[in-house]
């Protein structure tokens, strides 16, 4: 049967469930990573399982979010991470050498394989061809454990690219084109897979900043076919052997297909405070701009760079514009180096931060209060710059660039610029990058010597109290629509170091909705919360999961999830239940009573619907589980 590059893969690492769409899968698992905020709490996992070393092909630690050393436990959990890698046989990449999935796909991402990383962005690598899918730190402990990953099947959403891309439009463009379109709910329980001559004329990077934001939809992940343009991104990084071929049938089958002219693209920025709130650049031209911060995992490879010093070149940083850099990996910094592009964009206004996730989530370049940011990054929630009010917009590198310059939002179109072509200094800078910035798996023998570095920061995992067969439950929260991780579980340079330390970064659980939530909760004992659509959307984070179990949340009854969270709270043992009535969502109130009964034999039997009492209004609703027989075997047992 034809097929496309998505079922290929899935195929060839099959382990349990038939490939239709919307069924239960499990599939072996090729390559891990974590980055430090979220693999902390995975490693201990791990180690909770007793094995000698990871079973994955290639599994790798990356410290790449909080890179801050403010005290000392930073440092800790840095240490923590770097014995914990040496001990079972992982890479392990220190603070300073990238954003982890742009050093992924740097240094180990492989057409045809699987990745899982416990970073909501892992699906970068599918731009070279590989499955790769975020997910939530326990699932990875899991599958550097040697077992499976448990998915729904994704319908596969073929996007055929044609023509090739303008001078001032790029592959940032394209995907807020795809964003625009689809919605940050499009793709939930979908893939989407790139193909047509218009993908065949991009170069990994760009297909990685495409694959990278799929995220935004809410994707499972998202794909380019394996060609020539992948073989020449290898073969330059001397790892030429692992190409393969990849591409889809010809009569391959799609469940839709959107069709994209790059050619007539025009630049486009998302607006405050959504990623899918996108319009022409064109018509926001002349909005004041007070920040412009070009990184992330999205858009800091070399030819990003190259695209900024190009329209910088022999001008100036706007007065009025506060204008940074993190390259994306160290990789790239050195290549910049040796290009002249480093010293340009030095030379133009521009402070060079560390190669590291930074400004992205409000680490150490926050704008003005009120101030408008330019960022070529993924998010734009609000808050996520580290300025509560300030007015977040993403954009390509080129369009940032020209904000700079002209500091207020400008059309890159207009301006007169050629990129470079940049192949030969990528190669200097991989060659001076053979360093002691990515430290390799010990030996067997030698790695079970190594004692592993546990500083006071780092607390044990709590273990979750399994749900009563019947409960009474006051609605300690009630929110509204698109609530996301960052909202639940925010981060920040005084959240994020308390990572592996539960108690207390569960303190800052829903902070930016109720500072005293946690309070609350913790007082109430068991709890639930009641929510909109798309609850949980944006990241991977666990502690968005793990932090309200700790505060003895039982129950999250909302009128839809994003993926990934729910796999998340599913992996605590919290009862994820949508609204059959989405009605019924307007007749709760924040401190109403909800009550269910016969709970242990419905998670038993397979059915999907319960009622809930509201017992303060006396009312009932009827509510949905969506969930298979792993998964109610897990709820059961109070967790993974
Ligand atoms: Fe880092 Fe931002 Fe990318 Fe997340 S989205 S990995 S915080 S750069």
């Amino acid at each position: 049967m034809a097929q496309t590059v998505t079922e290929k893969i899935i195929a060839a690492h099959l382990l349990d469930g038939t490939m239709n769409p919307g069924e239960n899968i499990a599939i072996r698992i090729d390559q891990t990573l974590t980055q430090d905020a979220t693999g902390t709490m995975a490693y201990l996992q791990f180690e909770t399982m007793g094995l000698d070393r990871i079973k994955t092909d290639v599994s790798v630690s990356y410290v790449d979010h909080n890179t801050l050393q403010e005290d000392w436990k930073n440092m800790d959990d840095h240490r923590y991470l770097q014995s914990v890698a040496a001990k079972y046989g992982l890479w392990f990449s220190r603070p300073g050498n990238g954003i982890c999935h742009q050093v992924h796909l740097e240094r180990f991402g492989l057409p045809g394989k699987t990745l899982l990383g416990s970073d909501s962005h892992t699906p970068t690598g599918g731009g070279l061809g590989m499955l790769a899918i975020g997910a939530g730190g326990l699932d990875v402990a899991v599958a550097m454990g040697g077992g499976a990953f448990h998915l729904v099947m994704p319908k596969i959403i073929g996007v055929r690219l044609s023509g090739a891309l303008t001078r001032g439009v790029s592959a940032k463009d394209v995907i807020l084109e795809v964003l625009r379109r689809e919605t940050v709910k499009g793709g939930v329980g979908a893939v989407y897979e790139y193909f047509g001559d218009g993908a065949a004329s991009l170069s990994v990077p760009q297909r990685a900043t495409i694959t990278n934001m799929g995220a935004e939809l809410g994707a499972t992940s998202s794909v380019f076919p394996s060609d020539s343009v992948t073989r020449e991104y290898l073969e330059d990084r001397g790892r030429g052997d692992g190409w393969i071929e990849l591409s889809a049938d010809p009569d391959a089958g799609y469940d839709h297909i959107i069709d994209i002219d790059l050619s007539r693209l025009k630049p486009l920025a998302a607006q405050p405070h959504s990623p899918d709130a996108v319009a022409p650049v064109a018509d926001i031209a002349g909005i004041p701009v007070d920040q412009v911060v070009i990184g992330s995992c999205t858009n800091s490879s070399l030819d990003d760079l190259a695209a900024v010093a190009e329209i910088m070149k022999g001008r100036t940083v706007a007065p009025g514009v506060s204008a940074g850099i993190a390259p994306g990996s160290r990789t790239t910094l050195l290549a910049a180096d040796k290009a002249g592009i480093l010293g340009e964009l030095i030379r133009s206004g521009f402070r060079i931060l560390e190669s590291a996730c930074g400004p992205c989530i409000g680490m150490g370049f926050a704008p003005k209060s009120g101030g408008v940011s330019l960022r070529t990054f993924n998010r734009n929630f609000k808050g996520r710059s580290g300025t509560a009010d300030a007015q977040l917009y993403l954009v390509s590198p080129e369009t940032a660039a020209a904000a700079a310059l002209t500091g207020k939002i400008s059309d890159p179109a207009l301006l007169d610029f050629s990129k470079p072509d940049t192949r030969e200094f990528m190669l200097e800078g991989l060659a001076l990058a053979a360093d002691g910035m990515l430290i390799a798996p010990l030996p067997p023998e030698e790695a079970a010597r190594v004692a592993i570095e546990r500083g006071p920061n780092i607390k044990p995992c709590p273990v979750p109290v399994p749900i009563g067969d019947g409960v009474s439950l006051e609605v300690i929260l009630k929110t509204g629509d698109n609530v996301t991780t960052d909202d639940i579980m925010p981060a920040g340079a005084k959240v994020l170091p308390l990572r592996s330390n539960i108690p207390e970064i569960s303190k800052f659980a829903f902070a930016r909705l109720d500072e005293n939530f946690w309070k609350r909760a913790q007082e109430a004992g068991s709890s639930i919360i009641v929510g909109g659509t798309n609850y949980g959307q944006g990241s991977s984070r666990e502690h968005a999961a793990l932090a309200p179990m700790y505060l003895g949340i039982k129950i999250v009854l909302v009128k839809s999830f994003a993926r990934i969270h729910k796999a998340n709270l599913i992996n605590y043992g919290i009862l994820p239940l949508v609204f059959s009535d989405p009605a019924d969502y307007g007749k709760i109130r924040q401190g109403d009573t909800l009550a269910l009964s016969g709970i242990h034999g419905f998670l038993e039997g397979n059915g999907s619907e319960l009622t809930v009492t509201n017992t303060t209004k006396n009312e009932s609703y009827r509510v949905l589980l969506e969930a298979d027989t792993r998964d109610r075997t897990i709820l059961r047992a109070g967790g993974l």
